[in-house]
């Protein structure tokens, strides 16, 4: 897999536990065992986001910004050849490339990176 798609795939899914726990801040049982309060968690969360997105290429790394804050997702999985960021298929030719998750794609409809999970 590309360098800078796992790196994609890991900022997403900190801004993912981000969200989760910005909507529901961890519970008392858990604060307790982890000795963590949720704006501790968020700022330990904020450091790693921005040290993740500093090791972008400036190119992806404005892109993942834009995405990441207007649609929420900036990285889509790609199931049988449909963007699942916005449910149109994706370019045949770009779809039936051999090591596709070795290069960065973008969905030509919405923008979004795509990584493929068949
Ligand atoms: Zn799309």
């Amino acid at each position: 897999m590309h360098p800078q798609l796992e790196l994609l795939l890991e900022l997403q899914d900190l801004h993912t536990q981000r969200r989760a726990l910005q909507d529901e801040p961890l519970r008392d049982m858990e604060e307790a065992v982890f000795d963590l309060k949720p704006e501790e968690a968020l700022d330990l969360l904020d450091a790693k986001i921005t040290e993740l997105v500093g090791r972008l290429d400036p190119g992806i790394q404005s892109r993942y910004l834009s995405f990441i804050g207007t649609l929420g997702r900036a990285v889509v999985p790609v199931l049988n050849g449909i963007c699942y960021g916005c449910f149109v298929a994706t370019p045949t030719a770009w779809s039936a490339e051999a090591g596709r998750n070795d290069s960065i794609g973008v969905c030509a409809h919405c923008g979004r990176f795509l990584y493929y999970v068949d």
